[in-house]
């Protein structure tokens, strides 16, 4: 199982040669603002099995996690835990086959913006998922 993706401008690409270790839609403001978007949708992946290239941007968006971003375009890549560096986070929409993964679960959906509406049957979260590479 393989997956290949990359930002807007085609500088930051990105593969993964085996499955996330999760795939969550994550509510909180962090990743709101991080984003620009309502949620951040993202897969979990080992970086063991894990190869990015091109020039990326970082900066930490809290004490725990940087964020990086497409150095020319700005589209916001990955999500790097400094507490668990053999995991990161890559953002979901930059997946070449946007229906490649599928999410399977809603955390911190305290903060969700009441607009959306979640309707997809997925277990929901108010906080994160503690010790499964949230
Ligand atoms: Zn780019
Ligand atoms: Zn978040």
């Amino acid at each position: 199982m393989a997956f290949a993706g990359g930002c807007l401008c085609g500088q930051v690409r990105w593969a993964a040669s085996a499955a996330p270790a999760n795939v969550r839609v994550c509510h909180c403001r962090l990743c709101q603002k991080a984003t620009g978007g309502p949620f951040f949708a993202r897969a979990v992946f080992l970086a063991g099995d894990f190869e990015g290239s091109g020039e990326t941007t970082s900066w930490p968006s809290s004490p725990r996690i940087d964020r990086r971003s497409c150095a020319r375009c700005g589209t916001p890549m990955f999500s790097c835990p400094k507490d668990a560096p053999a995991r990161i986070g890559v953002s979901l929409a930059t997946c070449d086959d946007p229906a490649a993964l599928r999410p399977d679960c809603h955390i911190w959906v305290s903060s969700k913006l009441d607009w959306v509406c979640l309707d997809d049957g997925l277990p929901r979260f108010d906080e994160g998922v503690i010790g499964q590479g949230s």
